[in-house]
């Protein structure tokens, strides 16, 4: 029998339910390998399929979890071996797949990654889809020419999974790190991280007509989206990038194009579920090279498939702080 987290929706009410429940291994989707799941953890895109499905989840009942790590106990593909340990995250499982939460997972090999060296199942899951999109970030900002200098690189929603792991590699890497939060109390947990400087999101969430401002950031992670990226591109350094991430507080971008044109800002977009499987072995082997394995312990929250439900409506209303990992063991 399969342990899972499922979500079931009543028709007529459109509600959703999830409860832990005991499923049979037949039930679980056609895919060339089945992964005994030992860790998974809980992302904003979890928060939506645990709860309302944010559009996310085609069909019910469903078991969200968009990342998982565990060991192949049964493989149709030659590239992987009952025993071998693996990480998922993207391609939509957790969503229009079923995910991470439930012991075992049954899954295409091509959406799987070798374990890296130097990580255990747990670590691999306390870094997950935020972390991951974390170092994507980090490349795609070094990739255009962001240096340890100066000026700071800014994080947005740095209380959260992406932004904790973003200022641990920043710091690590030797960036001045600037991270903008709405909740004072984090300010201790952030500079244990590596922040050099807080600031409070009230100072950037005011619009502004000036579409340019002091010069203040190298570059900056973005986790937040909304007035509040509009308002960072006008303050970033000439020839700095802004890598994009996400949109927890808001889709809308009311900007000007002005940085762009007289400072030659550039604005990067991050996407985690369709990476190239080449970029995310380069990223996997950045996280185990750059982010300092104290730092990520720091940021971690256990918790099992039953505190989920729980959990899942906490990050949707932005209360849950750097990395939550689901033992589903
Ligand atoms: P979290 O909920 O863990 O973090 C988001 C953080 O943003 C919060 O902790 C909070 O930080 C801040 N925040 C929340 N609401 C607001 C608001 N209204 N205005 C300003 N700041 C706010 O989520 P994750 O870190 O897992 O994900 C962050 C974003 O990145 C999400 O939008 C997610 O969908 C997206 N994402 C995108 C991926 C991609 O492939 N592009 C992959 C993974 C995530 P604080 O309290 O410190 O202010």
């Amino acid at each position: 029998m399969v342990k899972a987290l499922v979500v079931e929706k009543d028709e007529e009410s459109g509600k959703t339910r999830a409860a832990v429940k005991e499923i049979g291994l037949e039930d679980l989707p056609e895919g060339e390998v089945t992964v005994a799941v030992e860790y998974s953890t809980l992302n904003y895109k979890d928060g939506l399929c645990i709860g309302p499905g944010g559009g996310l989840v085609r069909k019910y009942p469903h078991v969200p979890g968009i990342d998982f790590a565990g060991t192949v106990e049964s493989s149709d593909d030659d590239r992987y071996a009952p025993g071998d340990k693996v990480v998922l995250t993207g391609w939509r499982v957790g969503e229009a797949h079923w995910g991470g939460y439930a012991t075992r997972a049954r899954v295409k090999a091509d959406w799987l990654v070798p374990l890296p060296d130097g990580l255990t199942t747990r670590q691999a899951m306390a870094v997950g889809t935020a972390g991951f999109t974390a170092m994507l970030a980090v490349m795609a900002l070094e990739d255009h020419g962001v240096t340890p200098g100066e000026h700071p690189v800014l994080v947005t929603g740095a209380s959260g999974g992406v932004g904790s792991v973003a200022t641990a590699i920043l710091a690590n890497l030797g960036h001045k790190v600037a991270c903008v939060t709405g909740r004072p109390e984090s300010a201790d947990y952030l500079k244990s991280l590596g922040a050099t400087e807080i600031v409070p999101r009230e100072e950037l969430a005011e619009t502004t007509k000036r579409p340019l401002e002091s010069e203040r950031w190298s570059g900056c992670v973005d986790a937040v989206g909304g007035p509040m990226l509009a308002r960072v591109l006008g303050q970033i350094c000439y020839g700095g990038s802004v890598a994009a991430v996400g949109l927890a507080g808001g889709a809308d971008l009311p900007a000007k194009v002005i940085p762009f044109l007289l400072r030659g800002v550039n604005l990067l977009g991050i996407d985690s579920v369709m990476q190239p499987y080449d970029n995310r072995l380069r990223a996997w082997q950045r996280i185990a090279k750059d982010l300092p394995m104290e730092k990520l312990d720091a940021m971690v929250e256990p918790a099992t498939l039953e505190d989920l439900p729980k959990l899942g409506a906490d990050i949707l209303k932005g209360q849950v702080r750097g990395r939550v990992v689901v033992n589903v063991a």
